[in-house]
């Protein structure tokens, strides 16, 4: 076995604290990687503190991970010692399903085997995150990572990238579209680039007045306060989408009054806690409302390929793993520029 440190939650209530545990030896298939950058993604506070419901414990959170290849298994043709490698939101799937044979294994219907905070296909065997020194995964979930952008920011690629771009390339966002990103956070903000490269007119809907600055560095070609009434009335009836990167309880029916007919409000923020929705929201102008998980595997490495060619990666805040409780309150309150990377030599 292979000795880990990490940072873990050993019960819903207890802080995020030095953890060592035993990773599988290195399995024909399989590839090793040191974790040099891991992102802070707000699920990872979602399930330490058990607000989806279902939480394994001790967790070691972490899905947006990168790394140097350190060990290959012998049948491994993708991944030699040395290269880039990145893991996402999954470590596994079925591959036998139909989602899993479409390239859905975020969808796979026996049930994917994700990065923490879940079971390894024999259903027994729990999965540990990024928050760690090391990781084995099986070549077919591990990603190449250009070395043309910076590694640290490429890491929130792995979740806030995949999850934001898979939607937008989905429903064909682009030229001609007007795109609101409700949320500027980790998400968002990569909605705000995806939206932007794909030739959308992009709007940031946020709470936060003072991140309008940063929205329109970010390329958003209009910001509304979403506390502001006039602001909102302003924007009725005008969205073709909505992508809502919300992490806390809102109003969806609110927001569905800003999309034209035909409109799709589009949800991959994940607040606990229910909401109700008014049919009535929905059914003058024929609006949807979806959601959308991460990405398939061959899609997240297409993103990642379309970053390294259009030099698309995360705005971040490095950070030492010892002040990830800091980040997390910071998280909380919306103030992350964008978002948080752990430095995992300071583990
Ligand atoms: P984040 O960095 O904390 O960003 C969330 C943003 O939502 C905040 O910055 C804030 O933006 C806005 N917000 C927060 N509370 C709000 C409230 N009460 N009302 C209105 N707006 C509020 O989080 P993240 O890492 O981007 O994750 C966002 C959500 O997506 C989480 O629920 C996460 O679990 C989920 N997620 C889903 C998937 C998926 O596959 N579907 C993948 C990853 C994450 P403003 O300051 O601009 O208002
Ligand atoms: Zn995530
Ligand atoms: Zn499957």
């Amino acid at each position: 076995m292979i000795t880990t440190k990490s940072y873990a939650a050993q019960t819903k209530e207890t802080p995020l604290a030095p953890w060592n545990f035993d990773r599988r030896e290195v399995g024909p298939h399989d590839v090793q990687f040191d974790i040099t950058f891991c992102g802070v993604c707000h699920s990872d506070l979602h399930q330490i503190r058990d607000e989806w419901g279902g939480s394994i414990f001790p967790m070691v959170p972490g899905h947006e991970i990168v790394g140097r290849v350190v060990a290959v298994g012998d049948q491994v043709t993708k991944f030699k010692i040395g290269d880039l490698a990145g893991t996402g939101c999954m470590v596994d799937s079925c591959r036998i399903c139909d989602n899993c044979q479409h390239g859905l294994e975020q969808y796979c219907s026996n049930g994917n085997t994700l990065t923490y905070n879940s079971l390894e296909q024999d259903k027994k065997t729990p999965t540990y995150g990024g928050y760690s020194n090391t990781i084995v995964v099986n070549e077919d979930f591990v990603l190449h990572i250009s070395d043309k952008l910076d590694l640290a920011a490429t890491a929130p690629l792995l979740c806030a990238g995949i999850t934001t771009y898979s939607p937008l390339r989905h429903w064909k966002v682009g030229k001609g579209h007007k795109l609101a990103v409700l949320g500027l956070g980790g998400l968002g903000h990569m909605g705000v680039k995806f939206g932007v490269a794909f030739g959308a007119e992009v709007t940031v809907l946020s709470t936060s007045p003072k991140k309008e600055e940063d929205a329109r560095k970010l390329g958003a070609h209009k910001f509304v306060v979403t506390s502001d009434p006039a602001q909102l009335e302003a924007v009725t009836g005008y969205f073709d989408f909505i992508l809502d990167t919300v992490s806390a309880e809102h109003d969806y029916n609110q927001y569905l009054t800003l999309l034209k007919s035909d409109g799709v409000h589009i949800c991959v923020g994940a607040p606990p806690t229910p909401s109700s929705l008014l049919a009535f929201s929905l059914i003058p102008g024929r609006k949807s409302i979806a959601g959308s998980s991460i990405g398939g595997i061959a899609e997240t490495q297409e993103m990642l390929d379309f970053c390294a060619e259009h030099n698309i990666v995360s705005d971040i805040e490095l950070t030492d793993i010892k002040d990830i409780d800091a980040a997390y309150e910071r998280m909380l309150k919306g103030d992350v520029r964008y978002r948080f990377v752990i430095d995992m030599a300071t583990l």
